[in-house]
């Protein structure tokens, strides 16, 4: 498993694109540099578990929280991301950060019922970047599940999170979700709400905008929720998502502005509304 294979190839095709989103697409070339390198020198987080056990049992990072983390490998690199993106940001309470991961980890497994009202700033989309490294090394590290739609999960069958994005694939154009944490990938029905379950088509529903038909938002009428959706059908291969996902920030936006959320933060971490024009 190649984790974003040929990305600066596609970085330099959005950036033609999508000159709107430019400096996402600048941000999102220096997290992948840092990522990479960092990712080459991890370990991966032990697991004494077989996925398909883990997928039966719950994940190992729910069990076992933060225990499993390196915490000074997860220091280095976030200070190494938040000097490269935000040198003006100084971050000093150490002794905060693994209660920031925590309460990062409880966030993106919707462990508190709807916890869309959270309140997060631009510490947590550090911490979620600077996981990054050791979740990936671990995803690609462990078999993969067994494909099957019998079993239908929305937390990722890794690491317990939930999903950024959701391509369509192949012939049959079957959908694969993309942990919102470690990038693993996994099955899930067209026709069914990641974050609320909800199979009721009426109450399921998603836009596209002009010249853009492969790109998709899929939305929620129940929970509100949305998330992305490309049809990658066409593709020779699945192109690097963290790309895809940075080059159509503006269909985020509309989602947004349409009054749908998504609970889990973009590749490149939180966004909101307001940071539009940032
Ligand atoms: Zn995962
Ligand atoms: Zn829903």
């Amino acid at each position: 498993l190649n984790f974003y294979k040929d990305y600066k190839k596609r970085i330099d095709f959005w950036k033609k694109k999508s000159p709107h989103v430019l400096d996402a697409l600048l941000k999102l070339e220096i997290i992948l540099d840092i990522n990479s390198d960092f990712r080459d020198k991890a370990v991966s987080l032990e697991t004494k578990e077989n996925i398909n056990n883990i997928l039966k049992n719950g994940n190992f990072l729910t069990n076992s929280g933060i225990a499993n983390i390196d915490f000074n490998f997860f220091k280095e690199v976030f200070f190494k991301i938040l000097e490269s993106l935000s040198p003006k940001l100084s971050y000093k309470d150490i002794d905060e950060l693994p209660e920031l991961i925590n309460t990062y980890l409880n966030f993106i497994k919707l462990e508190n019922d709807q916890p869309l009202n959270f309140e997060i700033d631009d510490i947590f989309s550090i911490v979620h970047l600077a996981l990054k490294p050791q979740m990936e090394k671990t995803s690609i590290s462990i078999p993969q599940p067994i494909e099957t739609e019998e079993h239908i999960y929305n937390l990722c069958p890794v690491c317990g999170s939930l999903p950024y994005i959701s391509d369509l694939r192949n012939e049959n154009r079957s959908r694969h979700l993309h942990c919102s944490l470690c990038g693993a990938q996994w099955m899930f029905p067209r026709m069914r709400c990641v974050f609320c379950n909800n199979t009721d088509f009426e109450k399921l529903g998603y836009f596209t905008m002009d010249n853009e038909p492969d790109i998709r938002v899929d939305f929620c009428k129940i929970c509100s929720c949305y998330i992305k959706n490309l049809d990658c059908s066409q593709f020779f291969e699945i192109p690097p998502m963290p790309v895809e996902d940075t080059g159509t920030l503006h269909f985020d936006f509309k989602a947004l502005e349409n009054g749908f959320i998504k609970p889990t933060p973009n590749f490149i971490g939180f966004i909101f509304l307001q940071n539009k024009d940032k």
